[in-house]
């Protein structure tokens, strides 16, 4: 199970946000922004919501693989980019989408104006890259939603207590949508994506998954940490301890999508399992001859994503991203630690709240994995989830034999209710 520390309360403009009815977040991401037309549609949707007397925030993400491409100039000019000037340079493909989208909503005859995360008053901690929202001073927005106008912020950044840009984590733009709508007190924070909501697995992998209707705060955040790249995983943890309703939907129509809220008996009492999730991107280390707690204050400090934790006797197994491997060797070479590492592996998992009364879900999982050859090689486990790290090359035959060994594209598994 992930664990990462809390984003600090934001702290509320002046007037208490229940007495600013009608307020709508709505977050554009990088595919629904990737070229003109698609900034115009957008455009033409937050108008559409400004006519019908809703006060109007948009939260958008760089256009298409512009950070993917901005991060690899800056490793093409250096093999370790400084932190601070990295963020100074990824923040600004969010400020592009915000730029152009304003000048689009001028043309369709309404007022915006595009603001950066500094301006619009996200104010973090110093730590470059993964920086933690800890306090939203909302003035500018509400004066600009008070003239009329539709506000536009550069997702994913913020400006730093010591007055440097901060980025908030790869997909942090959804944190910066669920911050905003946590600290304006709006109705609802809307996430548009590629795709039309949160399914039973990732549709890029599993063909026939399906839209799930409402998922839990509590299922949300094992589905993000074990793979469901839909939603970035902080976003989802500030969604629960503030009491934010999401609502991921599909840019391109009009149809509902998942509500993310508190668990209520329906959920329960429809599919036992809400999904089936993957990942590929982890390496597992192993470590003899140290105390936890000196490996992991070591991490810690070099700002490495430990995610899985395992002790047995003397042996420490734990997980952290591929990207971050550079530094992972290096904290366990300035230890002295004996230790290897392995590349091969890719974890899959079942996530649903109905397991915690159900037995028998740990028995299918590994007969179904038997059925194809395979021995998970590390299982881990929390009352919600079972997760198995399998060679990485079965991942995707696994998730889909066990999306069709829990019957994830039966119409029930969408769990729909009113
Ligand atoms: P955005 O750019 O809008 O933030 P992301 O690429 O971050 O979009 O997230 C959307 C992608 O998440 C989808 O295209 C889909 O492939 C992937 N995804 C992974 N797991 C799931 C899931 N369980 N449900 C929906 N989408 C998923
Ligand atoms: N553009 C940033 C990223 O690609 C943030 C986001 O899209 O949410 O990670
Ligand atoms: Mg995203």
């Amino acid at each position: 199970m992930t664990t990462t520390e809390y984003e600090a309360l934001p702290a509320l403009a002046e007037e208490p946000p229940s007495t600013r009815s009608g307020t709508v977040v709505m977050k554009f991401g990088g595919t629904s922004v990737a070229d003109v037309e698609r900034l115009r549609a957008v455009a033409r949707r937050l108008v559409d919501a400004h006519e019908a007397e809703t006060r109007v925030v948009a939260v958008l993400s760089a256009m298409g693989d512009t950070t993917d491409d901005l991060v690899r100039l800056a490793h093409d000019i250096s093999p370790r980019p400084k932190a601070r000037e990295l963020d100074m340079l990824i923040s600004v493909g969010e400020r592009i989408s915000g730029a152009l989208c304003a000048m689009a909503i001028h043309d369709l005859g309404h007022e915006a104006i595009s603001l950066t995360g500094s301006q619009a008053g996200i104010v973090t901690d110093t730590a470059h890259g993964r920086a933690k929202i800890v306090d939203i001073r909302a003035r500018r927005i509400h004066e600009a939603l008070d003239a009329g106008r539709i506000v536009l912020v550069a997702g994913f950044q913020g400006v730093s207590t010591d007055f440097d840009i901060t980025t908030l984590g790869r997909g942090g733009s959804d944190l910066t949508a669920v911050a905003l709508a946590a600290a304006l007190g709006a109705e609802a924070c809307e996430i548009y994506t590629d795709v039309d909501g949160v399914h039973t697995a990732d549709p890029r992998v599993v063909g026939n998954a399906r839209k799930l209707h409402a998922v839990s705060y509590e299922e949300m955040l094992e589905l993000a940490a074990s793979g469901a790249s839909v939603l970035q995983l902080r976003s989802v943890e500030f969604a629960r301890n503030h009491d934010v309703k999401l609502h991921v939907r599909s840019s391109f129509s009009e149809a509902g999508g998942t509500w993310i809220r508190e668990e209520d008996e329906r959920m329960l009492e429809k599919a036992l399992i809400s999904g089936v999730t993957h990942t590929g991107e982890e390496t597992v280390y192993r470590v003899e001859g140290l105390s936890a707690g000196r490996l992991f204050e070591t991490l810690a400090v070099a700002g490495i994503n430990v995610d899985t934790v395992l002790q047995t006797g003397t042996e420490l197994v734990f997980t952290a991203p591929g990207p971050e491997r550079a530094e992972t060797q290096a904290a366990l070479e300035g230890l002295g630690a004996t230790w290897s590492a392995r590349e091969d592996l890719g974890q899959v998992s079942i996530v649903g709240a109905g397991m915690r009364s159900h037995p028998g879900v740990a028995a299918k999982v590994f007969t179904k994995l038997a059925e194809l050859g395979i021995e998970p090689e590390i299982v881990t486990t929390s009352p919600i989830k079972i997760a198995c790290f399998i060679p990485r090359g079965q991942v995707e035959p696994a998730v889909r034999a066990l999306h069709d060994a829990f019957e994830l594209d039966r119409p029930d598994a969408v769990r729909a209710h009113a």
